[in-house]
């Protein structure tokens, strides 16, 4: 028996908008400078690009269509899962928090497919949202790829009625119009991400690690700051492949760059360099920063046992590996890609050179080198 205590929540659908394919005429002739914005998405279509710039774009032809104070544009995340803000306009605190709420809009706005107009007072979970916006209205457009929703377009006003019925029709036509494009530019998206991921560890390509450099190389440059790039190399790695197998070498391959990749922040980069070889890039990071992170790392690796199988005895069999790191710093001991990842290579060699399970900064080697 339903219970008679709780009140029944206002069902969603009261607040789903009745949308069309096409425009009334009416629409048309009062509107015609928004059905021309809606010509030129249309137009645009044929143009190639990257997904964050197409939602950005929806977001902007979106604002030459209605008045909106606040807005945010979510996508689908295919590596998490989950719906994630791409695009923000004038959010009150454009961190966690803000999306999290927001995304009750999200599962809205898929359940019912069609766009929503809330207004204060008329939803209690509508309510807090709106409460933290500081905004008496929102508008939710559903955005598609292949009949699915995969996003969508929030507004916020300041107003009950800063959305009317009819701006929801129009951006609905703007959803629809931008579908193919939302499409290609979400399956090119997917084909990069698998173009630039390393199948067997799951780390970047050094493709991308480079591409990556040259950018975080750029910016540190504007902006003053520094950064390290610490390569590595497993040691003795033929001498586990020959003893366990080439299956036996790959899970630890795979184990290994868990373990490199496990601490790092968002905003470094970790790759496959080589066979054996991993590079990563730590943006704004001082020497002692660096220093720290490598032996961190090769200390990590050293006190872990890796799985190389249980062929010979009813027990696992482990292995004890060690990595070998080279440090290299923007700027101070090189300034181009090409001489820091010659320097990067040169530490590492040192650091083989010294006996291996261990880190060599350039500096060290480079002080040596002038000293003698
Ligand atoms: P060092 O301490 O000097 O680095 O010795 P090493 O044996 O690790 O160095 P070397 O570069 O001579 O050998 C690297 C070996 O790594 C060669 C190859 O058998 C192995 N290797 C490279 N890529 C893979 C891979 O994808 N899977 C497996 N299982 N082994 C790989
Ligand atoms: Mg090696
Ligand atoms: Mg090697």
């Amino acid at each position: 028996m339903a219970s008679q205590t709780t009140p029944e929540p206002e069902p969603l659908e009261r607040f789903a908008v009745e949308v069309f394919s096409e425009l009334k005429e009416e629409t048309i002739g009062r509107r015609a400078r928004e059905v021309n914005v809606l010509l030129r998405m249309s137009m645009l279509a044929g143009l190639e690009m990257e997904l964050p710039s197409t939602l950005n774009l929806i977001c902007d032809l979106a604002g030459e269509i209605v008045t909106f104070s606040r807005g945010a544009v979510y996508f689908w995340d295919e590596d998490a899962e989950v719906m994630h803000v791409r695009v923000t306009r004038n959010l009150p605190d454009p961190d966690e928090e803000s999306y999290t709420r927001a995304n009750v809009l999200n599962y809205w706005s898929a359940k019912l497919g069609r766009p929503l107009l809330l207004t204060r007072h008329c939803q209690p979970q509508a309510d807090v949202l709106l409460a933290y916006m500081e905004s008496a209205s929102v508008l939710v457009v559903p955005l598609f790829v292949r009949n699915r929703v995969l996003g969508s377009l929030q507004l916020f006003g300041e107003r009950t009625d800063s959305f009317s019925r009819e701006d929801a029709q129009l951006l609905w036509i703007l959803s629809l119009v931008a579908e193919s494009m939302l499409a290609r530019d979400y399956s090119n998206e997917t084909l990069l991400r698998f173009a630039f991921t390393d199948f067997l560890t799951g780390l970047k390509t050094r493709g991308y690690f480079e591409q990556q450099l040259d950018l975080e190389l750029a910016r540190a440059d504007r902006r003053g700051t520094q950064l390290a790039v610490l390569m590595i190399d497993i040691d003795y790695f033929k001498r586990l492949n020959d003893t366990h197998g080439h299956h036996a070498g790959d899970v630890v391959l795979r184990d290994v760059a868990a373990l490199l990749t496990r601490d790092l922040r968002e905003v470094d980069t970790a790759a496959r360099y080589g066979g054996e070889e991993f590079i990563l890039l730590l943006p704004e990071t001082d020497i002692q920063g660096a220093k720290l992170v490598a032996q961190r790392l090769r200390s990590s690796i050293d006190l872990a046992n890796f799985f190389t199988g249980a062929r010979n005895s009813s027990v696992d069999e482990t292995e004890h590996v060690t990595i070998s790191v080279g440090v290299v710093m923007f700027p101070a001991e090189a300034r181009f890609k090409r001489d820091l990842l010659e320097a990067a290579d040169a530490a590492l060699y040192e650091a083989k050179a010294r006996g291996r399970n261990r880190v060599v900064l350039y500096s060290e080697i480079k002080t040596e080198k002038e000293a003698s």
